[in-house]
Parts: structure tokens; sequence; C-alpha cells
């Protein structure tokens, strides 16, 4: 065991603050990643203030957005070698004997998977998992990514989690040329999903709670910026979209959402507020309307997706910060404060 700087919540009440953490000893297949960045997810704070049914085990190191740099390898590692650059997401393992598992679905694990942070490792060593708000993370190879990119290391972190939940879906729903996609919520996630839809060759509009936002919008590639609180101006647009991808973080009902979908069109589910949202059937049954939960997403789709941002140099828009200010930096996320992603800078532990 290594005794590693971190940053964490004892309590749901407490600020985010210096501590220090065990990392296991490296294990046959073990990776030790020197931690360089880490990104700052809406789902950092829902659990460091469990807001998800008290689901949080205190204390807890949040942190699933890592970029680092190989400082160890276990001996029966093949894929990494120290000096390399890799990634670290939302899931640390998973069963990889069910049928999920086994078909590149690893990340719907039929027996759950093991997240980064605030899960229980499943070496029956009662270890919780710690995340990236630290400074090294202890991860088995199948669940570390390649990072081909050299530069902007920072505004790679985000892709690990905001990229990639949002790659997943727009590719599941086969988004493409000639297709019309709303992105509601322009957060760490929703300005991740403008640049996928927008990559993807979609006519791309955000709606957003945030007037101020309509410039950015349109510098992330976006082609119709509406403000959410305009009702006339949602209504004019009602049954008119392919595709609305839900990116946001606090409690709203998706039944205005649904209403904008024509013929067959999918509502992809990505946010998680706190409390259950109100679906009205009528808006559902109107057009065959479907609603599509989505959740991070494969190894393999993740290492897809980060290979297709290095070919098209697609990043995250990143606030860089130092680690004393991840307080600050989550009141100003709940505030709509930033654009589009606080990235710590690990070498301020
Ligand atoms: P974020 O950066 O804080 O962005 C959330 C956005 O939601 C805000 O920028 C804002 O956009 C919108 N919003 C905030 N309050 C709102 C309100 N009261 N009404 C309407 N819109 C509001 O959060 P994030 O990191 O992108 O995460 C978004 C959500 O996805 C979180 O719930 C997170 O836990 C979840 N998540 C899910 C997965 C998954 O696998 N499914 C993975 C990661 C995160 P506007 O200013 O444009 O309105
Ligand atoms: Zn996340
Ligand atoms: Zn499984």
């Amino acid at each position: 065991m290594r005794t590693v700087k971190a940053y964490a919540a004892q309590d749901s009440k407490a600020p985010i603050a210096a501590t220090t953490i065990s990392r296991r000893d490296l294990k046959e297949h073990d990776v030790q990643v020197e931690i360089l960045y880490c990104g700052i997810c809406h789902s950092d704070i829902h659990t460091a203030r469990n807001e998800w049914g008290g689901s949080t085990i205190y204390p807890v190191v949040p942190g699933h957005e890592i970029v680092g740099t190989v400082k160890a390898v276990g001996n029966g590692v093949k894929r990494f070698k120290v000096g390399e650059t890799v990634g670290v997401g939302v899931m640390v393992d998973t069963c990889r004997t069910c049928n999920n598992c086994k078909s590149d679905y690893e990340q719907y694990c039929e027996n759950g998977m093991t997240g980064t942070y605030n899960a229980q490792e499943r070496d029956g060593s009662g270890m919780i998992t710690m995340g990236g708000y630290s400074a090294e993370i202890v991860t088995d190879e199948n669940y570390v990514l390649r990072v081909n990119e050299t530069d902007n290391l920072a505004g790679v972190a985000p892709l690990l989690c905001a990229g990639i939940t949002t790659y997943s879906p727009l590719k599941f729903a086969d988004v493409k040329a000639g297709m019309k996609v709303a992105v509601v919520g322009l957060g760490g996630l929703g300005h991740m999903a403008v640049k996928f839809a927008v990559a993807f060759g979609a006519e791309v509009t955000v709606i957003s709670t945030s007037e101020s936002k309509v410039k950015e919008a349109s510098k992330l590639g976006a082609h119709h910026f509406i403000y959410a609180k305009d009702a006339a101006a949602v209504k004019s647009v009602d049954s008119t979209f392919d595709v609305v991808l839900d990116a946001i973080s606090a409690d709203h009902d998706y039944t205005p959402y649904l209403n904008l979908l024509k013929l067959h069109g999918k509502l992809l589910v990505v946010g998680l507020p706190e409390h259950q949202p109100k679906v009205l059937p009528f808006s559902l049954i109107k057009n065959r309307r479907s609603i599509i939960g989505s959740g991070i997403g494969s190894i393999k789709e993740t290492q897809e997706m980060l290979d297709f941002c290095h070919e098209n140099k697609i990043f995250a828009d990143v606030e860089t910060i130092s680690a004393d200010k991840i307080n600050e930096a989550y009141e100003r996320m709940i505030k709509g404060d930033i654009k589009y992603r606080f990235v710590i800078d690990m070498s301020t532990l």
C-alpha cells in the first residue's frame, strides 16, 4: 500500500478537503497512473452531496475523468508501458462473464459495474474505490484507455465521462447528416453532445435555460439556439426533431422535451437529477416517441471515441483550476457559471 494525496468529502455537508488515501500494491494486471488532470463531472457533486438515494459511502474521493502517465505496471500487463499517456473513466471493473460484459456492453454489467469511486472493489479486499481527485490511481489494464493526444491533455480528460456519455447515445440513435438534433442543458455533457452531433453532420439546436450561452452555442458549432424559458419559441419547434439529448442535472419534466420530437423521435436521457421526472403518456404516444436512457459507454466504445476526437481535433472546452478551488467550482457549476468543464490540475495537489 502507498499513501497518496487526495481530496475527499467526509460527509454530505462537508466541503471537499485535502486528505490522504491508500492505493493498493500492483497486482499482475494493474497499471499505476500518475494523474495529470481530472475533470469535474456533475455526478461528482451528486455523489459528494449524497443526492442519489443515500448511496454515498464516506469518505468519498470523486473524479472519473482522469488523464495521466503510466508510472509502473504489474508483471502481466501487456497493453501499456511506463511513460505512456492514458485515461481512466467512470468504470474500473465489471464481472467480465455475463452476456453484457461478453458483448462489449460491460457498462451495463448484469452484476453491476464497479465505479471509479464510491464502489466496492470486486477482489474481496473490502476496499472502496477512490477516484481521480488524487495524485495517482491503480487500475486493471482492461479498464485503462489509450490517449494518443500529446497536447491539451486538460481538454482530453472530460472525454472520459462527458465525452463518451454523449457519444454513445448519439451513435446508438445513428445521428447523421440530414437529422435534426436538439441538445438541452448546455453543461459539460451538453457541450460535448453539440460537438459530436455537429461532427456527425446533424443540424443542431441548443435549448438552454441560460440566455447568455447563445454566442458560445454557435462557437461550439450549433446552428440554432432557443431560450428554454421562451415558451413560444420552444412551441414553435414542436414535433420537429429526430433526437433530443437531455443532459440536464437539475429536476425537470420530460414532457416539454418529448413534445419536440417528430415521428419516431428519440429522447436520449443522460442527465441524472435527484428526483423522478414527470412524463405525460399522451406526449409519448404522439409520433410514437421513445425515451432512451444511456449510461457512459463500453471500454471499446470509449477508445473509439477517444480516437475519433484525436482524428477530428475534438476537445472539451475547459477551465483549469487548482485543487483548492474544487468547492468553488461546485458552486459555480450549480449556478451554471462554467464554460464548459472544470478540470483540476493535479500538480497543485
Ligand atoms: P453540468 O455541467 O453542471 O451541466 C448541467 C446543465 O443542466 C447546466 O449547464 C444547465 O444548462 C442545465 N440546468 C441546470 N439547472 C437546470 C434547471 N434547473 N433547469 C433546466 N436546466 C438546468 O452537468 P454535467 O456534468 O454535464 O452532468 C449533467 C447530468 O448528467 C448530471 O445529472 C450528471 O450526473 C449526469 N451524468 C450522467 C451520466 C450517464 O452515464 N448517464 C454520465 C455523466 C453525468 P443550461 O444553462 O444550458 O440550461
Ligand atoms: Zn461523469
Ligand atoms: Zn458483467
